[in-house]
């Protein structure tokens, strides 16, 4: 598989913006744990973010592969700083999918533009990779829901303009996977509370807060979807934006690896540089296969994805082998860099940090296997 010349270009201006915008910024927002918002709006105005919204609600109309592979170069440049940007449109996948025609006239056309920010709330304190442990309640009161709750690791909880909130609307189902809804809340609405959660391992440039919701009147035209079909709408949105955290593992990677690889050839030792020894480059040859494996994983689901061929199964693998990936070279990077890279090094030490998240969120490795094993279960040999 080859990428088209329009794809190739998305590259290159994908990589020369974060070049040019953050990668000098990069250990100051990490130490800050913060990032400058006026960057992610600056991606905005030049077309990097949402652009798998299509035309008619204000995007560029282009695939899922496309904002994954922006989200790749992003990535590459730095996780923590790419995922403030990339995550400004999380959230939007759903209300594409599901919202009614009023609702994505209303809300897609702010997310590309930079006007608004989304985001979406689904783990909670109780409830992690098993959705069906969510107790936050929105109790309908007429022509509004009432919602009650706390959500946890919220991405752009702080930030969001709003908020996609995973909420149980029929307690009394028998079938846990039956009782949610998803409900778009405007995060100006009394009741909603975030609180910024510090120290985080990696991508401490991404907010990532505790929610706290109470009492909040939403208006009950705000739900996206269906009432109760809230489980299988986000079974279809991670089968999106799961491609996305692919690339992000990816992307950390082949970073990683350009930073090891320009370590080794500057540093002197046996007679010559780290770089001329055979076990310097077969490390190095692992490293580089790998991320091709993990990339074309990628590329693949996101293209089946894009042309109508959704295979949750490959699109799990992609997302758990970056994962995997990104855990093994960011630390074969480090390693390479010798002491300079536990202790002087900040760039590789951050993307050592940053690349274990990929294992984590929106489906932990585990919860991808588990994926795979199923459906592969379901296959008839
Ligand atoms: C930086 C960050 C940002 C995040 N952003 C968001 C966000 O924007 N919105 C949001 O809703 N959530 C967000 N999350 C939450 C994230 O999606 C969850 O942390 C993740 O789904 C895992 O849930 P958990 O932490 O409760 O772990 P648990 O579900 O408690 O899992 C703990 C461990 O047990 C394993 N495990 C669980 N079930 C099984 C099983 N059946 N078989 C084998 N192993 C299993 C898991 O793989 C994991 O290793 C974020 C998390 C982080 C750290």
């Amino acid at each position: 598989m080859e990428l088209t010349s329009e794809q190739k270009d998305i590259v290159k201006a994908a990589r020369e913006f974060a070049e040019g915008e953050f990668k000098d910024r990069a250990k100051e927002f990490d130490e800050k744990e913060e990032f400058d918002l006026a960057i992610a709006k600056r991606a905005c105005e030049n077309g990097f973010v949402g652009t798998f919204i299509k035309e008619e609600y204000g995007g560029a109309g282009l695939g899922f592969l496309e904002h994954s592979l922006i989200t790749e170069q992003f990535w590459r440049v730095d996780p923590g700083c790419g995922q403030s940007v990339n995550s400004w449109s999380f959230g939007s996948e759903m209300v594409q999918a599901f919202g009614t025609e009023e609702q994505k006239k209303k809300y897609l056309p702010l997310i590309p533009t930079g006007e608004k920010m989304i985001a979406f709330a689904i783990t909670e304190p109780d409830a992690g990779s098993d959705v069906t442990m969510v107790k936050t309640r929105a109790e309908k009161k007429g022509d509004k829901y009432l919602i009650n709750g706390s959500k946890m690791f919220i991405t752009n909880g702080c930030l969001a303009d709003f908020m996609l909130i995973y909420a149980i609307t029929d307690p009394d189902e028998k079938d846990p996977h039956k009782r949610a809804s998803i409900i778009l809340a405007d995060t100006s609405t009394p009741g909603y509370e975030a609180t910024k959660i510090h120290g985080k391992m990696g991508i401490r440039a991404s907010n990532t807060a505790e929610l706290s919701l109470s009492n909040m009147e939403v208006p009950a035209e705000n739900l996206i979807g269906q009432e109760g079909r809230g489980f299988y709408q986000l079974m279809d949105f991670f089968n999106k934006t799961r491609n996305h955290v692919a690339a992000q593992g990816v992307g950390v990677s082949q970073g990683a690896l350009e930073m090891a690889i320009s370590h080794v050839k500057k540093r002197k030792a046996f007679g010559g540089t780290l770089s001329k020894l055979q076990g310097i480059q077969f490390k190095l040859a692992e490293m580089v296969t790998r991320i091709e494996a993990a990339r074309s994983l990628y590329w693949r689901s996101a293209w089946l994805l894009d042309h109508g061929k959704l295979d949750p199964a490959l699109i799990s693998m992609a997302k758990w082998y970056a994962g995997d990936t990104a855990v093994y070279v960011t630390n074969e990077a480090l390693q390479l860099h010798g002491g300079y890279g536990y202790i002087a090094e900040y760039d590789i030490q951050r993307f050592y940090r940053d690349a274990k998240i990929v294992e984590i969120y929106e489906g932990s490795r585990e919860v991808e296997k588990a994926v795979i094993g199923s459906e592969l279960l379901k296959r008839v040999f």
